[in-house]
């Protein structure tokens, strides 16, 4: 077991079991044993590979959308350029790259990092140099703003409750013995009428940042635009949806504490109405890359290094088919409402 284990079975013997988000915090967030504070997890070498790791092409997107989305704002001089969880900085470096389409982007763009990992900010330096950083976002200064997320909100602590006919128990993690292991908290009393069974993740934490991004881009302008993995009512899972990967495969997440990659699938509908007053709208990762011409853009690559077509051909199909990352992933712009809907978003809801 890992040193954190130990803290961990410390900490439950103390004060009792622990709700999820406090066990998902410690693990991704302990100042010397978290998971995400002792590595850069990232890429092939790591526990998981995200879209702009698989190929530039992602970022460069992304680049284009801001660029767009810029100069449909009448292009705001200066403005905070900010991403949330950049990871190693790939898909910002990327992005600015694709965003010289618009002359005086770049100049009029002020780059906030918002991060909390030590690891991760010094890969984020050497690829960004320019860069200021932040431990969140309300550190960030006021302003336009054009916030990107991706892969960020499913690493934020969530909460698990269930129904269990006498109303919401929350899911703890407790100890038999030495061992970590999942209980429930008595239910809370009032909401008797949920059907057994019915499940519940909510991230306060999650929840805030979406009141934050909507209560700086009302006041001063600006648009988001958040990619993760997640679902539409529609498609609601039909349990909780928390998961450890280790070595990209899937791990028991109370197995080897700060070990192993915590996230959970985000509720779009949720966040769409968590980011109110800001009008939003939210398309599968595929659909949305192909409207802005990552098609033709994997073309351009592929004539310009045959070497590589096989290569770029095979990423296009991992960010874009609906079998690999096309439909589980999703992005969602938000905006104020009566600006122009941004690119990429003209036939979504
Ligand atoms: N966006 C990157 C990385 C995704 S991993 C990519 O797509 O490759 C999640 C990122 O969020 C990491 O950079 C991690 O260090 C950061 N992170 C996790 N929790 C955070 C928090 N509470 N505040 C700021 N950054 C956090």
């Amino acid at each position: 077991m890992t040193a954190l284990a130990d803290i961990l079975r410390a900490q439950i013997r103390a004060v009792g079991p622990m709700p999820v988000d406090d066990y998902m915090a410690l693990c991704l967030g302990h100042p010397q044993h978290g998971y995400y504070v002792t590595r850069d997890p990232l890429g092939a070498v790591g526990d998981f590979t995200t879209a702009p790791e698989i190929s530039q092409m992602f970022g460069e997107m992304i680049g284009l959308w801001l660029a767009r989305v810029w100069l449909d704002a009448r292009r705001p001089a200066p403005f905070r350029l900010v991403e949330l969880g950049p990871g190693r900085g790939t898909l910002m470096a990327d992005a600015l790259r694709a965003a010289r389409v618009a002359p005086g982007f770049a100049e009029a763009a002020e780059l906030w990092l918002v991060e909390t990992s030590p690891a991760l900010r010094a890969e984020q330096a050497r690829r960004l140099p320019a860069a200021q950083w932040a431990d969140r976002l309300e550190a960030v200064p006021e302003g336009p703003t054009l916030l990107v997320a991706n892969e960020f909100l499913d690493a934020l602590p969530v909460r698990q409750f269930i129904a269990n006919g006498r109303g919401w128990c929350e899911k703890r993690i407790g100890l038999d013995g030495e061992r970590l292991v999942w209980g429930l908290a008595p239910p809370q009393p009032g909401d008797c009428d949920t059907p057994e069974g019915t499940w519940r993740e909510e991230s306060p934490l999650a929840d805030r940042v979406a009141a934050e991004i909507a209560r700086r881009i009302a006041a001063q302008g600006g648009a988001a635009l958040i990619v993760d993995y997640g679902y539409r009512a529609a498609d609601r899972p039909p349990g909780f949806t928390l998961q450890a990967l280790r070595a990209h495969a899937p791990a028991d997440p109370l197995e080897a504490p700060g070990e192993a990659d915590l996230t959970w699938l985000i509720d779009f509908d949720r966040l769409a109405a968590g980011l109110a007053p800001l009008a939003s709208a939210c398309a599968p990762q595929g659909a949305f890359l192909g409207r802005l011409g990552i098609g033709r853009r994997a073309a351009q690559l592929a004539a310009a290094q045959p070497g590589a077509a096989d290569a770029v051909a095979d990423a296009l199909e991992r960010l874009t088919a609906p079998a690999q990352m096309g439909t589980l992933f999703k992005a969602l712009a938000a905006w104020p409402a009566g600006q122009p809907v941004p690119p990429g978003f003209e036939e979504a809801r």
